[in-house]
């Protein structure tokens, strides 16, 4: 596929993965050519891709955002899946300049006050530390699926981020929790012992609750904002994320 056109290259991408297996799917991200990087959170889903990448021996880089502010559990699984799968994991942090203005202008734990604050803790803590990930790279694997809330019910698997300049694939858009489930029982892929305290969506300690039975996947997520469709700003372009405010 020609990198000369990213659009069309994503649409034809798109297609191709459409009917592979997710091992498949990851060697024909590895084999299209350029730099391809996925960004794990270490919850369940990106743990399966890091699977398939590290028992593949794909050269697909893996990186993660260490926020400063996740849980034990989430940052202890880093050098377990890294020994487990013989992968080095590379970690992208905030800058301490950002955090020490967004702490004067909000408060530390600003981000319950309001929408803004909360938006720009994650432009601080994820997005900048996101870019850096991304810097140079024409792929972006991610972990997104479908069925995780109804703003992710059309994922494609894959399609160019206007924003980022790059196609962005998600080879498990497809894919039900009880595969996922069924992939990291077969494969004994550590996970997060979280997952099995009522946490199916893990982000940073103060903004991730357990959920009730029968709630959303994404329920514990910034649980006390009212909009249904709240992300962090990673996998929605930050102009829709109302404005997102640098810290002055
Ligand atoms: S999830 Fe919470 S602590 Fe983490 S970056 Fe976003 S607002 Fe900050």
């Amino acid at each position: 596929m020609s990198l000369q056109n990213l659009p069309e290259a994503a649409a034809a991408l798109d297609a191709a993965l459409a009917g592979a297996d997710l091992t498949e799917r990851l060697r024909l991200v590895a084999a299209f050519g350029g730099r391809a990087v996925f960004t794990t959170s270490l919850g369940i889903e990106d743990q399966v891709i890091t699977a398939a990448i590290g028992l593949a021996g794909l050269p697909i880089e893996v990186s993660t955002l260490e926020t400063g502010r996740l849980f034990k559990e989430t940052v202890d699984l880093i050098s377990e899946t890294e020994e487990r799968f013989g992968i080095a994991i590379k970690r992208f942090h905030p800058e301490q300049d950002d955090i020490d203005a967004y702490a004067a202008k909000y408060g530390l734990n600003g981000f319950y006050e309001s929408v803004e604050a909360r938006h720009a803790c994650c432009h601080v803590r994820k997005l900048v530390p996101l870019a850096k990930a991304l810097s140079g790279a024409t792929l972006w694997v991610t972990g997104l699926r479908r069925g995780q809330s109804g703003n992710r019910a059309t994922t494609p698997f894959a399609e160019y981020d206007a924003e980022r300049n790059l196609i962005k694939v998600n080879p498990l858009a497809d894919w039900s929790i009880e595969a996922i489930n069924a992939y990291v029982e077969a494969e004994s892929v550590p996970t997060n012992p979280l997952h099995g305290r009522g946490y199916p969506s893990i982000g940073c300690e103060p903004c991730t609750r357990a959920i009730k039975p029968g709630e959303p996947e994404r329920a514990g997520r910034w649980w006390w904002e009212n909009d249904e469709k709240r992300e962090c700003g990673l996998h929605v372009p930050e102009a829709t994320v109302s404005s997102i405010p640098t810290p002055a």
